[in-house]
């Protein structure tokens, strides 16, 4: 919500085309107003609503489901064409979906690898948002990063791009429990599981399936300390060491309180 107006999301708007496109009598306004009329019938008693919905269903809905089936695109393989340009190629950008909602990303994908984030002004306008600047230096030429988003949710890219390609995944709030000097970032196994790992890779190879959360532990020496979650206890914090057993409930601290938010999207 926005000054104090709906505003439909990026999403929205894309299924309502679809399902214009693909039910147009559902949503034909004239046919929605008869259909409300009939409903009042019901309501009354004049017409037995076995037998309306019978006549909806059987009077073009039910080959309209059956062509929606085969016909619906998938939506979040569309794009959606803005008017920005590029900065680097100067193609135009479109919106695309990925696992953290919409950004905007180079038409001339995957030539160019540009995205930003951006958001709808109050007359609908796209803003393109400022790119977050960090300590973090590039691994090819040593320069500025910045924080860009893409289809596999945040990372850093070197601020010279595309002169320079130098990428490193983004921080998730914990150094490496290996003090190598690097920091954990949320990473991918080819098989597309999540996992976390060092950002130093291959330099060093820290790596776990439980998101590390710091530490160090009460009971033992280790570092740092792992989210688990289980059907039985739902989300806690252990200890990774297998002969510790310290645990305790999660902490609505930063950390969580994003995760929380990020799951009720
Ligand atoms: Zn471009
Ligand atoms: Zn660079
Ligand atoms: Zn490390
Ligand atoms: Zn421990």
């Amino acid at each position: 919500k926005e000054e104090g107006r709906f505003h439909p999301t990026e999403l929205g708007l894309l299924i309502t085309d679809l399902l214009t496109e693909s039910f147009p009598q559902v949503l034909d306004v004239a046919f929605t107003a008869h259909m409300e009329e009939q409903l009042d019938e019901v309501a009354e008693g004049k017409v037995e609503w076995v037998n309306l919905l019978t006549t909806f269903y059987n009077g073009g809905f039910k080959d309209s489901l059956e062509r929606a089936k085969t016909n619906m695109r998938d939506v979040k393989r569309e794009e959606v064409p803005t008017e920005h340009k590029c900065e680097t190629c100067s193609e135009l950008m479109v919106i695309k979906w990925g696992r953290n909602g919409s950004f905007l990303a180079c038409k001339g994908y995957p030539k160019c690898r540009n995205t930003r984030d951006y958001k709808r002004r109050s007359d609908d306008s796209i803003e393109i948002l400022p790119e977050p600047t960090t300590d973090e230096k590039c691994p090819t030429c040593a320069g500025k990063m910045v924080g860009k988003r893409g289809r596999f949710g945040q990372f850093l890219a070197c601020e010279r791009y595309p002169e320079c390609k130098g990428t490193r995944p983004m921080s998730i709030g914990v150094s490496c429990p290996n003090a190598c000097g690097g920091y954990i970032a949320e990473r991918r196994s080819k098989r597309g599981r999540i996992f976390y790992g060092c950002a130093n890779y291959p330099s060093c190879t820290f790596a776990a399936w439980d998101r590390p959360v710091p530490g160090p532990c009460p009971q033992c020496q280790s570092s740092y300390l792992v989210r688990k979650y289980s059907k039985r206890d739902g989300v806690n914090i252990k200890c990774p060491v297998k002969t510790c057993d310290y645990h305790r409930d999660p902490e609505l601290n930063d950390e969580d309180a994003a995760a929380v938010s990020a799951a009720a999207e």
